[in-house]
């Protein structure tokens, strides 16, 4: 199949004065389309062409696995942010905030430490287990999703310097802050944790 680079969710400068427009445009217009193109040419003659996205995700290991996850993980990362900052956790979502956590402000502690703490190039996530019916935050390197034994992404924070070298060259702590205090996707954590849940 054809894979076609996701639409963002938002005009480029509608983060601003949190993320650049000249980030997104970079960030969204070369770096995932780049993913994007990437693989489209791996793909080309492959009878793995023929499955999703997803599946790609799933199945693939090494150069094919890193390019399909980075055109999902990007995809998540577009729809993990508001550029409105007025979404708010639904009430099931803040349940397990307040159970796991304490408070939002506690779990965004959390995410921003793991986040600063990631060695490199990666990725932060909130987490939700079904089987446990519980929050986790972690963090991944490179392309790599969270570890299926913790639970299905609600939200990612993208840590690649990429993203955020342009506005915050190597200040991370500062692009973080910025997401934290005015960009989560509130509406769109919650949405997955109902998908979760079934
Ligand atoms: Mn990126």
């Amino acid at each position: 199949m054809n894979f076609e680079l996701m639409a963002l969710p938002f005009a480029e400068d509608a983060l601003e004065p949190h993320i650049s427009a000249r980030t997104i445009s970079y960030h969204y217009g070369k770096h995932h389309r780049g993913y994007l193109t990437k693989l489209e040419a791996a793909l080309k003659d492959d009878p793995r062409a023929s499955q999703s996205l997803e599946e790609i995700v799933a199945d693939a290991e090494g150069g094919l696995f890193n390019l399909a996850a980075q055109v999902w993980n990007h995809d998540f990362y577009w729809n993990s942010l508001d550029p409105s900052g007025t979404s708010q956790p639904s009430e099931a979502l803040q349940a397990l905030i307040d159970t796991h956590f304490g408070s939002t402000g506690a779990l965004k502690e959390q995410l921003k430490a793991t986040a600063a703490g990631q060695f490199g190039s990666g990725w932060a996530w909130l987490v939700y287990s079904a089987e446990s019916n519980s929050l986790a935050i972690t963090s991944t390197s490179d392309a790599e999703l969270p570890d299926a034994s913790l639970g299905v992404p609600l939200l990612t924070v993208d840590v690649w310097e990429h993203a955020y070298y342009l506005d915050h060259q190597n200040d991370r702590g500062g692009y973080l802050q910025r997401i934290l205090d005015h960009l989560l996707n509130w509406d769109f954590a919650s949405a997955n944790l109902a998908k979760a849940r079934g």
